[in-house]
């Protein structure tokens, strides 16, 4: 559906024509007439489905002559980076309609400024809940007269630990007003304020996190520990993208990350929550416009950053949720372009993390091997002699090289002394990078297993799928990834892939299975003192014979065959997640 079938007024469609916006997205399509009918109305959907457009819209709409003065929409967002661009997208939506008078409020800035400009009339407010409070006590905010309240990215704003403000604004805003909360997810604090503020909402639900997501090429590196910085910089140099972004988890990271980078000369800066409001602007400004090429931030600073042309987006840490990774990967390839997502996993820990990710995007993810420096090497020199072959010498430049032949340095010499100079400089700034060890073994055969020991058994009602669930829980890796499981009177044997024995080993201990307290060792070969036989499956209390059947023998066990990995297709495919 179209905007121009939109009930909007001629002066908006005009703005949204000219912004380029002629197809509605869902989230539009779904809300944009509810909203404009003063329903209340859940959204949930995820960054980049246009959430700004389905709640600003109506909100410009809805302002009329009676509201010149008075306040009549409140826009809570996050953020301070937030607040502002749905400050500056409203304002484009008002273009043509002098009328509307918006206004921002978030905390790091100048309160007197905001003072100013909420007096000139502001009749649709857009803030951080913080600032929204600061500005109602001291009563330079009067929202007696509200129609409207949107609650933008309503879990990030709980989050970061908004609920009492929320609430206390929502309970002192009056009764008869429309409320409207957009989420990217619905813990049951968000239920909770559905329950208590608003009034029959309508829910809406947009599943499409992978119709942006399935533009963008993911893609991922095994880097040894410790290693990761000098990988980035190696993925940078031989990438080179134009624009792009990194991912850390916390503040500290971004700092040493970002200092890294411009020691090593590239045009990086940092972004979190530490800074004050001016820098982090600023920071935002070059970023835009192209004076910086890599902003290295956290999740929380960069959620809902909309900047276009992003090509790249490098996830140095693995994100603490998975739906950061969609919010992270969603920096690029917005509004229908297509962009790359890399991400750089150390460990095995890393590893399982980031299989679960694909799992829950349902998305692959392909590992590459990192650019090799020889690659590197190979194009700075097609590079470099497509440069020269473009270039024009200046008159005096042969004055030069005359002068140097009669010295008896020819020509061809002194050319390469020249080029010598610039490739010089572009292969050293190629990081030193030894290739890290593979994290398993792909070899696949039996001759890569061992098994551990676990000191329950049969004779305490356990079954193998407690087993393997447990092993699962405790580290991470998948079902596939143990083999036969044979369960004994007392004990239990686990076939494990030998080169994640010492992992195992470690994050099994302590484990849980079914409630109780077991040992994981490496398996020996000796039998508990009161085990009657070694064999599984063949002694055991009469009482357990019907389980005996069902899973004593592998190859007649259903559960069991699940969890036999087929060696020889894993070891033929390629691996992707
Ligand atoms: P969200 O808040 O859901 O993360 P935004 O409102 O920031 O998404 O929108 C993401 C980008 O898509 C913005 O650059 C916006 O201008 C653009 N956009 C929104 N709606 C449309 C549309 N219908 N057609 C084209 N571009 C759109
Ligand atoms: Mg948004």
């Amino acid at each position: 559906m179209q905007f121009q079938e939109l009930n909007l007024s001629q002066d908006i469609l005009s703005a949204v024509e000219e912004l380029g916006f002629t197809e509605m997205t869902e989230i539009q399509e779904k809300s944009i007439p509810l909203m404009l009918q003063g329903r209340d109305i859940v959204g949930r959907s995820n960054t980049g489905t246009g959430k700004t457009a389905a709640f600003g819209l109506p909100a410009v709409e809805s302002i009329t002559e009676q509201d010149r003065n008075t306040v009549a929409v409140l826009i809570l967002c996050p953020t301070r980076e937030l607040a502002m661009q749905a400050y500056e997208e409203i304002r484009k939506f008002a273009k043509y309609k002098h009328i509307v008078k918006p206004c921002a409020v978030y905390g790091g800035a100048s309160m007197e400024k905001q003072i100013f400009q909420l007096k000139r009339g502001a009749n649709i407010v857009i803030g951080t809940p913080g600032r929204v409070m600061d500005h109602m006590r001291r009563r330079t905010l009067k929202l007696q007269n509200l129609r409207c309240v949107i609650l933008d990215e309503a879990d990030e704003m709980l989050n970061m630990g908004f609920r009492e403000d929320i609430e206390t604004i929502l309970s002192e805003v009056p009764e008869e007003r429309q409320t409207v909360l957009f989420s990217a997810t619905m813990p049951p604090e968000i239920m909770a304020i559905t329950e208590n503020f608003q009034r029959d909402p309508v829910h809406i639900k947009i599943k499409s996190a992978q119709k942006t997501v399935d533009l963008i090429e993911q893609y991922y590196f095994e880097v040894a520990m410790g290693r990761k910085t000098d990988a980035l910089r190696l993925l940078l140099t031989a990438y080179n993208p134009s624009s792009s972004m990194v991912f850390c988890n916390t503040r500290a990271m971004v700092d040493q990350l970002t200092e890294e980078l411009q020691k090593h000369g590239f045009r990086a800066a940092g972004l979190h929550g530490d800074m004050k409001q001016a820098q982090r602007t600023q920071v935002m400004n070059s970023f835009k416009n192209k004076a910086t090429d890599i902003l290295v931030a956290t999740d929380v600073a960069a959620r809902g950053i909309d900047v276009s042309g992003i090509d790249a987006v490098f996830n140095y840490d693995l994100p603490q949720d998975n739906e950061y990774y969609i919010h992270r990967i969603g920096r690029t390839g917005r509004a229908g372009r297509t962009g790359t997502a890399y991400t750089l996993i150390s460990g095995r820990r890393q590893h399982y993390e980031l299989r679960d990710i694909a799992k829950y995007i349902n998305a692959e993810i392909t590992e590459l091997p990192l650019p090799d420096r020889e690659g590197i090497i190979a194009a700075r020199k097609e590079t470099a002699v497509k440069d020269i072959a473009a270039m024009e010498a200046v008159h005096s430049a042969y004055e030069v090289i005359d002068r140097l032949a009669a010295m008896g340095i020819d020509p061809r010499e002194a050319a390469a002394r020249l080029v010598s100079k610039t490739l010089q400089a572009d292969i050293e700034a190629i990081p030193e990078f030894e290739k890290p060890r593979p994290l398993r073994s792909r070899k696949g055969s039996a001759a890569s297993t061992v098994k551990v020991d676990i000191n329950i058994g049969r004779n305490r009602r356990i079954a193998p799928n407690f087993i393997l669930g447990a092993l699962v829980d405790a580290t991470g890796m998948s079902g596939k990834d143990f083999g036969k499981i044979d369960i004994f009177d007392e004990h239990t044997t686990v076939e494990i892939p030998a080169s994640e024995t010492d992992y195992i080993l470690e994050s099994t201990n302590p484990m849980k299975i079914n409630g109780q307290q077991v040992t994981v060792k490496l398996w020996d070969g000796t039998k508990p003192k009161n085990e009657r036989s070694g064999r599984p499956g063949k002694t055991g209390k009469p009482e357990f014979d019907r389980r005996k059947k069902a899973y004593g023998d592998r190859k007649r066990s259903k559960v069991f065959a699940d969890y036999i990995p087929d060696r020889k297709n894993r070891a033929g495919k390629k691996k992707k997640y």
